[in-house]
């Protein structure tokens, strides 16, 4: 599974002692970096002293000299260098990773009392945790984890102990989301890192809510974690009433609104074939199939017949996957984004909830904020935002490092 450029870092990379290659920064861009934003892309650097291989620890030094951080380089990356250690004196080695991983962990006792530590949840979040490539999601007793950063890869065999050491799983698999490889020159397959292969399905709980998982092949790891709180938050607004659930993949929303939420009838919509079944499979699962219909269908066409046949719900969710995968796709996502809001409020009731998510990055709140005030000018419905959530708090963002946060969940009430 280890290819030649993916072999061990070279030991002096790891000691803190050693002179490290030098990455220096350009005049007048160091400041984001003393900030600790942890990406250095390939733009802001003026040279490279040493030669430091892939994955090698360097030191990252301001134009006039100064220290600023110690960090990861990958030649091949657009992010040429991630930071992990403002301290001169503080490798990026195996006790630094043991550290950020006892930190992460604590995070997460704290967030999950009791039965709770059992739903599926986020252990490390990349930047968020300190651990730029490294996310790590627990389902049951076993760890997804995906390496985001070739120099994370590298490291993946100490990183496989920690986590064996610390959480004690049956198993460990590995997943790669869609241009990470390219992005970051990584060759290492998806499968089975250590122990015994999760089973498929795997049977987990949220909220009281039980769901068959693949955490094999589903999207994501298998669930979408960071909308926990919002299926309980939306549940609060939806009893005895009927509700439409777009984008509804395995039923997340769909079983909170009927389960916690009492909800009188939901339907749900989504493009994926595979998603429905297990939808389905849900459903009865936990006994409230006579409440619950699931469709395959497109979003946007489904939107279209139902408005045109005249039918009405008194709460629609729309949780649409990631419009805009990079800035120059901006414009046209959220004239999708536009479109898509306003034919959910076309089968919207007066005084009816709407739910509006938007999972892309480069999508801010401010934009999203104003193109729900275009759509209530051009629905001529007003709009009244009355809970702006983001992820659930195991996927914490940095405030260093603001791209973490990329879920806006928006729930409204629509006049
Ligand atoms: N709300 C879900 C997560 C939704 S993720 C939950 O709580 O678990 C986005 C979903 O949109 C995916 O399941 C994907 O299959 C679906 N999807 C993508 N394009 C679509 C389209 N054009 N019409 C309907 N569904 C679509």
């Amino acid at each position: 599974m280890t290819s030649a450029s993916e072999s061990a870092p070279s030991e002096s990379a790891n000691d803190a002692n050693t002179s490290l290659p030098r990455v220096i920064v350009k005049r007048r861009r160091a400041l984001p970096f003393f900030n600790r934003h942890p990406w250095v892309f390939a733009g802001a650097i003026q040279r490279v002293e040493g030669q430091p291989q892939p994955a090698d620890e360097v030191a990252l030094v301001s134009a006039e000299g100064k220290f600023i951080a110690r960090g990861l380089y990958n030649p091949d990356s657009n992010i040429r260098v991630r930071l992990y250690s403002w301290d001169e004196g503080i490798a990026i080695d195996r006790p630094f990773l043991s550290a950020r991983l006892d930190e992460a962990i604590a995070l997460r006792q704290v967030l999950f009392t009791g039965d709770q530590i059992q739903f599926p949840h986020r252990i490390v979040y990349s930047e968020a945790d300190g651990l730029s490539g490294l996310i790590v999601d627990r389902y049951g007793d076993w760890l997804i984890i995906q390496l985001t950063s070739l120099a994370v890869a590298h490291r993946r065999e100490a990183l496989i102990e920690l986590l064996n050491e610390k959480l004690s799983p049956r198993g460990i698999w590995l997943r790669t989301e869609k241009g990470i490889r390219a992005a970051e020159g990584l060759t290492i397959k998806d499968g089975l890192l250590s122990g015994e292969e999760p089973p498929r399905p795997m049977f987990v709980e949220e909220n009281g809510i039980q769901f068959g998982v693949d955490v094999v092949q589903g999207q994501k790891t298998g669930l979408f974690l960071d909308q926990r709180e919002n299926r309980q938050a939306v549940a609060r607004y939806v009893t005895g009433r009927r509700v439409l659930d777009m984008f509804c993949y395995t039923g997340g929303f769909s079983l909170a609104a009927a389960k916690l939420g009492n909800a009188k009838e939901i339907i749900g919509i989504d493009s994926s074939e595979t998603a429905i079944t297990t939808a389905k499979a849900n459903a009865e699962l936990n006994e409230v199939v006579d409440r619950l219909h699931f469709e395959k269908a497109d979003a946007f066409t489904k939107l279209e017949q139902l408005s045109g046949a005249g039918e009405r719900f008194d709460a629609v969710i729309l949780d649409p996957p990631k419009m805009a995968r990079n800035r120059s796709g901006l414009n046209k996502a959220m004239r999708g984004y536009h479109s898509l809001n306003q034919l959910a409020i076309s089968v919207l009731n007066a005084n009816g909830i709407l739910v509006t998510c938007s999972c892309s990055g480069h999508v801010s709140r401010e934009l999203f904020e104003t193109m729900l005030s275009s759509v209530a000018e051009s629905t001529n419905r007003p709009i009244q935002i009355l809970e702006s959530c983001g992820a659930a708090a195991d996927h914490p963002v940095s405030a260093s490092c603001l791209e973490n946060g990329y879920l806006k969940c928006y729930i409204c009430r629509v006049v």
